[in-house]
């Protein structure tokens, strides 16, 4: 279960430039809500600040009623998943996947537990033993939603993940992503500017300009009245 509350947040990088300004959402537990908008308009700040990557300025950022604020990353039981996927090339598939529950003391039976499922939902079993570099881009990208999988998070946070895939294999991603959204029951929050992805994945889509947000609203919603 994890509700997401954004109330008023700011994120001031220097004085110059307010790159997200009164940012108020409440996102519903096992959302899937897409941040949309053109480059530059806050999308990823607003994403790192609720990852914890980010110092929030001002504002209050709440999950399940508990303010986050303050709160390190790694103890916010949230997985990312970035764009440029972020493997260690000198580590087997298995190794990369393993690594994050390695670091949290994950017990060696339960790591190798989780993924191996996680494998088995991605499709990824017969690759666990190659490295990154002997792997396509659509398995490298499912490598790093693996990695993401097999931690339990409770929050999934996606920033522009399919963007360095081609044509059709973001296609076929899209439809695995949203199968994934189903089967792990995580409240998802993906960013991109591709407006075909909001539209097939979103539950609700935020439409973000010039770090203010403009319009709020079902994918019928926002793409019926643009
Ligand atoms: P988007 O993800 O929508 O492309 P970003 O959140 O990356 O937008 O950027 C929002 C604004 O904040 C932009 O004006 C960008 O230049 C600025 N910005 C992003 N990161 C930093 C940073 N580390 N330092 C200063 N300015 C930044
Ligand atoms: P794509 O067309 O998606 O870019 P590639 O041409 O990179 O895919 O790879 C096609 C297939 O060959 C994939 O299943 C991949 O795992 C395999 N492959 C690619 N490079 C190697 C390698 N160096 N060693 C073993 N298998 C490889």
């Amino acid at each position: 279960m994890a509700e997401i509350r954004l109330e008023n947040i700011y994120k001031v990088y220097d004085k110059e430039n307010e790159a997200v300004k009164a940012f108020n959402l409440h996102i519903k537990d096992k959302e899937f809500i897409v941040f949309v908008g053109p480059s530059g308009c806050g999308k990823s700040t607003t994403l790192r600040m609720i990852a914890g990557l980010e110092d929030i300025t001002r504002g209050k950022l709440f999950i399940d009623d508990q303010l986050m604020n303050d709160v390190e990353p790694k103890n916010r039981d949230i997985a990312m998943v970035f764009q440029n996927y972020a493997l260690y090339p000198h580590m087997t598939v298995f190794e990369n996947m393993a690594f994050g529950l390695k670091l949290a003391k994950v017990p060696k039976q339960e790591i190798e537990r989780r993924v191996n499922e996680a494998a088995a939902i991605l499709g990824l079993q017969p690759y666990l033993k190659r490295k990154p570099k002997a792997l396509s881009g659509g398995q490298r990208q499912r490598v790093a939603l693996g990695r993401a999988i097999v931690r339990k998070a409770k929050v999934f946070l996606m920033d522009e993940p399919l963007s360095n895939l081609d044509a059709k294999l973001r296609v076929q991603m899209r439809a695995e992503i949203q199968k994934l959204h189903q089967n792990i029951n995580t409240t998802t929050i993906y960013v991109t500017h591709d407006q075909t992805e909001a539209m097939t994945m979103a539950t609700r889509i935020v439409v973000m300009k010039d770090g203010v947000i403009q319009q709020i609203g079902t994918p019928e919603e926002v793409y019926a009245n643009p």
